[in-house]
């Protein structure tokens, strides 16, 4: 399993599930700050035991600035892959007041599903607000849960 959030920050873009998403504010973060992307990564590298993605790729280095997160979810994948596991599938929760993910969650799922080399039907995307409770309920920042099922290659 793995958890992400982040807060959202003038002048960035949101991005969640390598969808860019229209918005007035996006997401602050070192790399481009997929919640949704950390969390897979972190889903994956810790169903390997495996460092977690704050350990892998700390916000201090240089190279990650900007970075596309997919690049974090390859990675765990090839280290899930170095020890003879692949994703069997993957569900996904974002949390969030605004703005609405439902018409992107298609495009959400068909990237997760091309990133983590499963078909669609192995990739679960769903959204909720936290209705209007804390910190996310104030609309200050975005959480995103995901799980992944590992399977020997
Ligand atoms: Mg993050």
């Amino acid at each position: 399993m793995g958890y992400d959030s982040h807060r959202f920050a003038a002048g960035r873009a949101l991005i969640l599930g390598g969808c860019r998403i229209g918005h007035t504010e996006g997401l602050a973060g070192h790399s481009d700050a997929d919640a949704v992307l950390h969390a897979v990564t972190d889903a994956i590298l810790g169903a390997i035991g495996a460092d977690d993605i704050g350990q892998l790729f700390p916000d201090t280095e240089p190279a990650f600035a900007g970075a596309d997160s997919a690049v974090f979810v390859r990675h765990a994948l090839k280290l899930a892959e170095e020890k003879g596991y692949r994703v069997g599938n993957c569900d996904v929760t974002v949390i969030m007041e605004a703005p609405k993910l439902g018409p992107h969650k298609r495009t959400i799922r068909a990237n997760l599903a091309e990133l983590l080399r499963v078909g669609e039907d192995a990739v679960g995307v769903k959204a909720t607000t936290n209705e209007g409770m804390g910190a996310v309920g104030r609309g200050e920042g975005v959480v995103a849960l995901a799980v992944v099922l590992m399977v020997e290659c």
